[in-house]
């Protein structure tokens, strides 16, 4: 038997009544399939999350929680799922992926966007995915070193993945093609999108220490200079990421450009650009409208999502402490896949299916 750890940490997936909460753990046993009915020679055990939450509730002691359950239950089973909320599934899966170091067995976050108890959902298809991919030796599957979300037939990278909504396709990975998807009743595996397994002897790392004075800043036409620069003061704003326009663009001002430059040269602020448009891409200096950011000292983002560069920036802060060079060393490096890789290069705006056939 391959046996799977599922996690239960609340999510519209197990929610009942009105308004939504989430049922208990018994009752969420009562309604879910035998997971052997599901994936044959799949064995299942089934924990609640200490609190169970809509994840609109979720914080970092949230994580660090999940990451050490992991931990625990590491050597006893094949692969881990994580039944939760998707208004923050994508934040989890991000910081999960920055957590665990050396993984060599799959985390596969789901959830659904319909109740598992109301008609027409889609809690038990993508339980079921979730379970094939955890469980993937029972499939005779090699297994994703990685965290994962399983949505709606397929399976993205963690800390690629974002919440579109909508029911055709509710999470989408825009600059990474899936690493994973049902073809029927079959699961297709893309082995070369796959992270390489840890070098041999590399055991799990929890990296628990998140630092949380992130600020979270969107671009918009109006945001005054000085409404930036007292946002870029608060104690709270150690680590900024700028949400910019298209490609990393910003106004062409130089009270708000000196806002930035002042912000990271006399208080030490770590500023990471992403750019605000789901398929966008940033490319500093290729707009005069982001000569500016780029002259200023800001850290390119790339193609990362704001979820991933969020808690990038709080893991990695944690380890770099007050040493900004490091952290932006840390910012600029590939650490999960959350960053360049299949796509780099091939201009600004990539649909996957377009390169990929998807
Ligand atoms: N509010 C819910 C949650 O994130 C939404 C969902 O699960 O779809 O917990």
């Amino acid at each position: 038997m391959t046996r799977v750890h599922v996690l239960y940490t609340g999510g519209t997936f197990g929610m009942t009544g009105r308004p939504l909460r989430p049922m208990e753990l018994a009752e969420l046993e009562r309604a879910l399939p035998k997971a052997g009915k599901l994936v044959s020679g799949v064995e299942v055990v089934l924990e609640r999350f200490e609190r169970l939450i809509d994840s609109s509730s979720i914080t970092p002691a949230y994580w660090v929680n999940i990451a050490r359950h992991i931990e625990r239950n590491y050597e006893a089973f094949d692969g881990f799922v994580i039944i939760h909320g998707t208004d923050t599934l994508a934040y989890t899966a991000s910081a999960l992926a920055f957590m665990l170091e050396d993984l060599r067995k799959p985390v596969v976050i789901t959830g659904s966007m319909l109740p598992l108890l109301e008609e027409g959902t889609d809690a038990i298809d993508n339980y079921r995915l979730a379970l094939m991919v955890a469980g993937h030796r029972a499939l005779g599957l090699p297994a994703i070193p990685e965290v994962c979300v399983a949505f709606a037939g397929r399976v993205l990278r963690g800390c690629r993945s974002r919440k579109m909504g909508g029911r055709e396709r509710p999470f989408d990975s825009p600059h990474y093609p899936p690493l994973a998807k049902l073809q029927g009743e079959t699961l297709r595996l893309f082995p070369e999108r796959l992270l390489p397994m840890p070098e041999p002897g590399a055991t799990l790392r929890v990296q628990d220490r998140l630092d949380t004075d992130v600020l979270d800043i969107t671009l918009y036409p109006g945001l005054r200079p000085e409404t930036l620069r007292a946002m870029l003061a608060l104690p709270q704003a150690r680590g900024v990421v700028l949400r910019a326009y298209g490609a990393g663009n910003a106004p062409e001002d130089e009270a708000f450009l000196a806002a930035l430059e002042e912000a990271m040269r006399e208080r030490g602020r770590a500023v990471l650009v992403v750019s605000q448009t789901p398929y966008g891409k940033v490319a500093l200096g290729h707009y005069a409208a982001s000569s500016g950011l780029l002259r200023a000292g800001v850290i390119s983002g790339a193609d990362m999502t704001p979820e991933a560069a969020i808690t990038k920036l709080m893991t990695v802060m944690a380890q770099a402490g007050d040493d900004t060079a490091r952290i932006k060393e840390l910012m600029q490096q590939n650490l999960r896949g959350e960053m360049g890789g299949h796509l780099a290069g091939r201009g600004f705006y990539p649909r996957p299916e377009r390169f990929f056939g998807l």
